[in-house]
């Protein structure tokens, strides 16, 4: 009999969604969490995102199914979640801009993405309702999409490692190196935080290494095959300091697609503005029904630029290396006029774990092993998600599932 039920590696957004999820039919100590950083929350793509909650407009059914589904069923879980638990959320809607006839074609095809993805509300609007609802974006055309919004993914992540009640069973600081299966359990090797490596047994594992899930699918499946395309963004931001540079939405370029190296297509959703939560105490005070209603601080932020990618990417490559913002400017002046250079200042560099050839998330038990879930490939817009594909693991390895769980590839 294996040691433990269920171990999850990983503890950045998405490991922790599922450890909330099990702790619903598993008791503390039939499941744990390993996580190789000594840090909590740890320096991961959850530590290092937009913070938007999406509303899943970008994923077409076809090759993104999995996205088009659980970006839009996350996106209502999230919102009810941070709800009850008075996490930093708000519905702030976004706007998708056109600023020439050929972008507004392309909003066509979005909205009628967003009608088949069940998406609430969205709609066309013209540039004087543009004008009325953020006065200092120039536009010729947009849509509305009311469900985006904002997150503090720090915050979320800390709850729901309290509400999954891991306690000693979050091991951090302790880094998979090894995975072999041995009579239907699979053995993993650990090293601890004070480098140590030890073995124990587990009965499913949840692979959600982020960045390094196709490793960890391969120490156990050599033949697993997709691979990590590493795409690295790098976000800067600016203060609200004169009037023209008020914004309240999450204001979006016409997104574009772009070929990756290896021929594949990857949709890029463009450099964008942000807002960002008051850090002030008295702004996030409780109104009459006791819930938090959270207010906008004065920081907008605007990025990702995505400038380098692939194989030659160091995973851990923070640092920034832009030695001009004249590249955001050029991205974000068409549609936000007042914007100048000296407004600019650094903000962070994220790595998301995109992965090549492939081009929705790959949640699926592995094709020889099934014991092992991998979650790979789990880049924007997982922090929307996370909720939905942590209620699609704990299908797929609850108890009560009558059929086991079945393979991408059969
Ligand atoms: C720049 C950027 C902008 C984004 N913007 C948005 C957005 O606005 N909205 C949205 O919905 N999504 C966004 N995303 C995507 C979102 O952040 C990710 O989908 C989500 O954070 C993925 O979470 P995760 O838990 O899978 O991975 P991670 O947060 O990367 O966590 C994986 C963890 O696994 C650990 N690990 C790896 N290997 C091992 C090992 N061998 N042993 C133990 N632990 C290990 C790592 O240390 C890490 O902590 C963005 C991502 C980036 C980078």
């Amino acid at each position: 009999m294996s040691d433990i039920y269920a171990t999850i590696v990983g503890g950045g957004i998405i490991g922790m969604a599922v450890a909330y999820e099990l702790s619903s039919f598993l008791n503390p100590g039939d499941f744990c969490l390993l996580e190789k950083e000594k840090n909590f929350p740890s320096d991961n793509q959850t530590s290092r995102n937009s913070g938007v909650i999406h509303a899943g407009i970008y994923y077409d059914k076809k090759h993104s199914p999995l996205k088009a589904r659980l970006c839009v069923h996350g996106n209502e879980l999230l919102y009810r979640f941070c709800e009850t638990n008075n996490i930093q959320a708000k519905q702030t809607g976004k706007l998708i801009v056109a600023t020439n006839s050929v972008e507004d074609n392309t909003l066509d095809s979005l909205l009628v993405r967003a009608q088949e993805n069940n998406i609430p509300d969205v709609r066309k609007i013209n540039s004087s309702e543009i004008n009325r609802l953020e006065p200092n974006v120039s536009a010729h055309s947009a849509l509305y999409v009311p469900t985006s919004g904002i997150i503090d993914p720090l915050s979320l992540v800390e709850k729901l490692k309290d509400l999954s009640k891991l306690d000693e069973y979050f091991f951090k600081g302790t880094e998979v190196l090894a995975l072999r299966e041995s009579k239907n359990e699979i053995i993993i090797t650990a090293s601890s935080p004070g480098n140590e490596e030890y073995e124990f047994s587990t009965k499913y594992l949840i692979n959600a290494a982020g960045l390094y899930s196709d490793k960890i699918a391969r120490m156990l499946n050599p033949d697993f095959p997709l691979t990590t395309f590493p795409v690295r963004g790098e976000a800067l931001k600016f203060s609200q300091t004169r009037p023209e540079l008020e914004v309240s939405r999450n204001v979006y370029p016409t997104p574009t697609t772009i070929r990756k190296p290896d021929g594949s297509l990857h949709l890029t959703l463009g450099v964008h503005l942000t807002p960002t939560f008051s850090s002030k105490l008295e702004d996030n005070s409780l109104d009459v029904n006791n819930n938090y209603n959270f207010q906008l601080g004065s920081e907008i932020t605007v990025g990702p630029l995505n400038r380098k990618s692939g194989a030659e990417l160091r995973l851990d490559d923070f640092a920034s290396d832009l030695a001009s913002h004249s590249l955001f400017l050029e991205k974000v002046k068409s549609y936000f006029p007042a914007l100048q250079l000296e407004d600019l200042r650094y903000h962070q560099v994220g790595i998301q774990a995109v992965l090549s050839n492939y081009s929705d998330f790959h949640i699926f038990p592995d094709e020889k092993y099934p014991q092992m879930i991998n979650l790979a490939g789990i880049c924007s817009p997982g922090l929307t998600s996370s909720l939905a594909i942590a209620k699609m693991v704990k299908n797929l390895i609850s108890p009560k599932k009558t059929n086991g769980p079945k393979s991408q590839f059969k």
